[in-house]
């Protein structure tokens, strides 16, 4: 039994939890080794205080379950048989009456969960999210070498991206030559849909790539991830094309600023909001504070957003092994959107910067 199960199932003896349910593809990875997008089929992982967990997948992924190491019962399902017969089989056979059952509820659906009530009848339906989560939070030096991969590879794309912005060419070509050269790398999946964002267009955090030309005098921004081994990066790096005007350079300055100091701050025993806030004051005291309309990061693994979640108003408190953003952004409509973002892992003397293209500001002509 791996420690992940082992610190699973001590939690449920604590409280009191016969069955855990799992069934988002992060969380049964993170628990079993075995990664599936299973589509609507179900996919699940059933752990127990005691008795030998089983996994549950679409009988075609059986081999793929073994040869990643998952050494336990699979129980493999075809597209004519009715997966839930067989959990109920599985599971009578360990456990004869259940009472609390651990979920994800912001994962589960309602069909499955009305399958799950005709299963356990009687059962209280608890939370399984928080626990995993937090276990999630803490990276072992496996999880740290690999996102240490990613970034190095979040990297590469930032510079790619700079030796591709030329006078006239649009958001999406450069996006696109971006993405050829990871997958020339052997890259095949980015961690969301990678953004490249130009002069009035970066002032939109969540903004779409599209046909806008890039002209000389704008901000480019990007911001983009590589997985790797199922562990994402996650970068925003914000450059000029020529020269830029001076209140450009004000926003970026005390983006910058702001960055540089969240970075410092983040150490063992700080809070999350104290973080934060360490960005967020500087903005706000260059007059920016209503520019900056989102948390300060978030933390980083499978997902690429987990916990913790940096807010200015989260007292959770930083800990070795933690692996989060650092992200501040200033994005004044219709002038200019700048952000600046690294990945850190959080070490006994404080922050590790995992991505490492140069914050200074980036002219290229
Ligand atoms: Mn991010
Ligand atoms: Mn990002």
């Amino acid at each position: 039994m791996n420690q992940r199960l082992q610190k699973l199932q001590a939690w449920m003896k604590e409280n009191g939890i016969e069955v855990s349910f799992i069934t988002s593809s992060e969380n049964v990875f993170y628990l079993s080794g075995f990664f599936s997008n299973p589509h609507e089929r179900l996919l699940a992982l059933a752990v127990f205080q005691e008795e030998e967990p089983f996994l549950v997948c679409p009988g075609m992924e059986v081999h793929d379950v073994k040869s990643s190491g998952w050494n336990q019962e699979i129980i493999g399902y075809s597209d004519i048989d009715n997966p839930w017969e067989l959990v109920h089989t599985s599971i009578n056979k360990r456990l004869n009456r259940v009472q609390k059952v651990a979920i994800e509820k912001e994962h589960m659906n309602v069909e499955r969960y009305e399958q799950l009530s005709v299963l356990f009848p009687g059962a209280v339906f608890v939370s399984a999210e928080e626990k995993l989560r937090k276990l999630r939070m803490i990276k072992d030096a496996k999880e740290l070498k690999i996102i240490e991969e990613a970034c190095a590879l979040a990297d590469y794309a930032i510079e790619v991206g700079c030796s591709e912005i030329k006078e006239g060419r649009t958001e999406l070509e450069v996006l696109n030559a971006v993405e050829y050269a990871l997958k020339q790398k052997g890259v095949t999946e980015m961690s969301f849909s990678t953004m490249v964002l130009t002069g009035a267009n970066a002032a939109s955090p969540h903004g779409n790539p599209g046909s806008t030309k890039i002209q000389k005098g704008d901000l480019v921004l990007f911001d983009l991830g590589v997985v790797v081994d199922r562990y994402c990066s996650d970068i925003t790096r914000t450059v000029a094309f020529g020269d830029i005007n001076d209140k450009q350079k004000e926003i970026y300055d005390t983006v910058l600023n702001g960055q540089l100091a969240a970075v410092a701050a983040s150490k063992p025993g700080v809070s999350a909001a104290e973080v934060d806030l360490t960005a967020r004051r500087i903005i706000a005291d260059a007059g920016y504070g209503e520019y900056f309309p989102h948390r300060l990061g978030h933390g980083l693994g499978i997902s690429v957003h987990e916990y913790p979640s940096m807010t200015e108003t989260n007292q959770l408190v930083i800990e070795e092994g933690m692996v989060y953003t650092i992200e501040p952004g200033i994005y004044v409509p219709g002038v200019a959107g700048v952000r600046i973002e690294d990945d850190i892992y959080i070490t006994a003397d404080g922050a590790k910067v995992l991505t490492k293209f140069p914050k200074e500001l980036q002219i290229i002509r």
